[in-house]
């Protein structure tokens, strides 16, 4: 099988355009042509008048060696490549060797168990929140009655940080190994819609996740795993060993004693503040690293859409637009875009008392009125609290307390317009954009919870993102804060074998140890860290 990639056709083209396409990309005749399918489809809107849709193409031939053979040197014409998963090892038949230990069930965790079962180790899963659908009434009351659950919120629980979002399902990282596609193979047998195995930037939304992560959570327990919830990690046994060598051991879990283990995937993701200062005080090495501040912004829809596609706003093809943005400001800061939420809301995604944190997330349509973004400016250790591996969550505490007074201490969000921002004067009424955040959104101004260094990129860059997107500026466009949890305050560094730089058997893993940044790029690091526990087990000769 043959892949063509590049092959373009006209926004709203006929299915039925796609064949004499590829044959004349070829200069074969229908012959030739055995069969064909699409494997991605994304858009190129940068030319408003004339948006098209671009195809990645498989193709059967009757001579593909003769075509590889005319088309040589073309790097938009090879050979298929194999995207299939293939496991690293396998545990014998009713294998019942010490289980290995997963803490946490967001993306990370729910692959690397899952990736662990599938290869007969029979995992344990460990999580401090509760099964989705009891979260699901967790999260909500926060929300409709502002009242937080600090172990079952929009951070913990099962489906982790991911499930109420947007269900982005792309990413940048490198995978010459096609793990991404494993991912979305094992979600469309979970539930989610084919369209994501060829989607440029297929995304799930809230809804679909639910049912997806209890699938998941069927399949993985029908393969001898096991999930314990509101099982909270509060501390870990790590022991020196006579070679020297500092082992984990054994886990305690909360008000349930202790729990033998030792060969542990923390998928801990970036909110499990108690987590990293015990792992801290028992000298897991543990380093703070950049991520971000600033706020959402909230765009309706439709100026969004008319930006990005012009006359053609609102086609069936091409959904409702999303964008990326940055820009370096004179102070030295990126400013720039980050989880762009099309046709979404605003949501609060604190896990911790008195603070506010904003983000946001969307149904599987994507039609509600407002696009959200987080509107953001670098951060980093050197510059902006220096001195401890956990400096960064003093930070982040710091501007998500001052977020939750700025918004009158309920939950709800500080705001301000876009128009009183820049003017440096607190907002009183909305205008023509009316905010989505629940439980609502408190008008003040927003420089008594941001850095003044984040305030003057923030207003350097609106402008000029105004000339990208028209509207982007507009002064009624509405600013929630804060949004601090854009990735890990740390790094909970391993090493080449996956395992905890200083403490063998620890296997930090996913967004909290810093190796990953969204649904998509943690499943995937869950999946190299489960192909590294069990290599660890082949290496002590528990499986072969
Ligand atoms: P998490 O998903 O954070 O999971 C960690 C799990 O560990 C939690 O379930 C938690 O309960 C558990 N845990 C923590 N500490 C302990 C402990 N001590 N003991 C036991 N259990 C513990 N990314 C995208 O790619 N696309 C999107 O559209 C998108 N939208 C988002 C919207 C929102 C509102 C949020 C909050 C995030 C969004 N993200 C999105 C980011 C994405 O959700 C995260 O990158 C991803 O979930 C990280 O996965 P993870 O498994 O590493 O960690």
């Amino acid at each position: 099988m043959l892949r063509i990639s590049e092959l373009k056709l006209p926004l709203g083209h006929p299915p039925d355009a796609m064949e004499p396409a590829i044959l004349a990309r070829l200069g074969l005749s229908a012959t030739d042509l055995v069969s064909f399918a699409v494997a991605r489809r994304a858009n190129d809107a940068r030319k408003k008048s004339a948006i098209q849709m671009v195809y990645s193409v498989d193709v059967v031939l009757r001579d593909e060696a003769a075509v590889l053979r005319r088309f040589e040197g073309d790097h938009h014409l090879r050979v298929t490549p194999d995207t299939g998963y293939h496991f690293v090892a396998k545990a014998p038949e009713g294998f019942d060797g010490p289980r290995p230990v997963v803490i946490g069930a967001g993306p990370c965790g729910l692959f690397a168990g899952l990736i662990l079962a599938q290869m007969g180790l029979k995992p344990i899963i460990v999580d401090r929140g509760k099964v989705v659908r009891e979260r699901t009434k967790d999260t909500w009351g926060l929300w409709r009655r502002s009242e937080l659950n600090p172990e079952s919120n929009v951070q913990f629980g099962e489906g982790g940080a991911g499930t109420f979002s947007d269900g982005k399902l792309y990413s940048q990282i490198k995978d010459p190994r096609f793990l991404g596609r494993k991912v979305l193979t094992e979600f469309v047998k979970a539930g989610a819609p084919e369209e994501i195995l060829t989607e440029a930037h297929p995304h799930i939304g809230t809804f679909r996740l639910v049912h997806m992560v209890e699938n998941m959570r069927a399949l993985i327990e029908s393969l001898g795993g096991e999930y314990r919830w509101q099982h909270r990690v509060e501390d870990f046994d790590i022991e020196v060993g006579e070679d020297g060598v500092r082992r984990v051991t054994g886990l305690h879990i909360a008000g349930q004693g202790h729990l033998p283990a030792r060969h542990v995937v923390m998928a801990l993701g970036h909110s499990s503040r108690d987590t990293f200062q015990v792992l801290y005080d028992r000298g897991v090495h543990i380093e703070a690293k950049p991520f971000s501040i600033g706020v959402r912004i909230e765009h309706p829809q439709s100026w969004i859409d008319r930006a990005r596609f012009g006359d053609c706003a609102g086609h069936k093809d091409l959904g409702a637009a999303a964008y990326a943005i940055s820009h370096h400001a004179k102070n030295g800061r990126t400013v720039y875009s980050f989880c762009m939420c099309p046709g979404g809301t605003v949501v609060a995604a604190t896990s911790e008392p008195g603070r506010v944190v904003t983000n946001g997330m969307s149904q599987y349509s994507r039609n509600e009125r407002n696009a959200n973004s987080g509107f953001v400016v670098d951060i980093d250790p050197e510059r902006d609290y220096p001195g401890h591996p956990l400096a960064g969550v003093d930070f982040q505490r710091k501007w998500e307390s001052l977020a939750f007074q700025a918004g009158g201490g309920t939950y709800q969000a500080p705001g301000q317009l876009v128009g009183d921002f820049l003017a440096g004067r607190p907002s009183t009424v909305f205008g023509a954009v009316t905010p989505s955040y629940k439980p609502g959104v408190h008008l003040t101004d927003l420089a008594q919870c941001l850095p003044d260094f984040a305030i003057e990129a923030m207003r350097e860059a609106l402008p000029i993102f105004g000339r990208q997107i028209p509207g982007y500026d507009h002064p009624d466009v509405v600013l929630t804060g804060v949004e601090t949890r854009t990735s890990s305050p740390v790094r909970i560094t391993r090493g080449k074998d996956f395992q905890s730089l200083n403490t063998a058997g620890l296997y930090p893993a996913g967004e909290g140890a810093g190796y990953a940044g969204g649904i998509l790029s943690a499943a995937v690091d869950g999946i190299k860290v489960a192909e590294a526990v069990a290599k660890q087990y082949v290496a002590e000769g528990l499986i072969s």
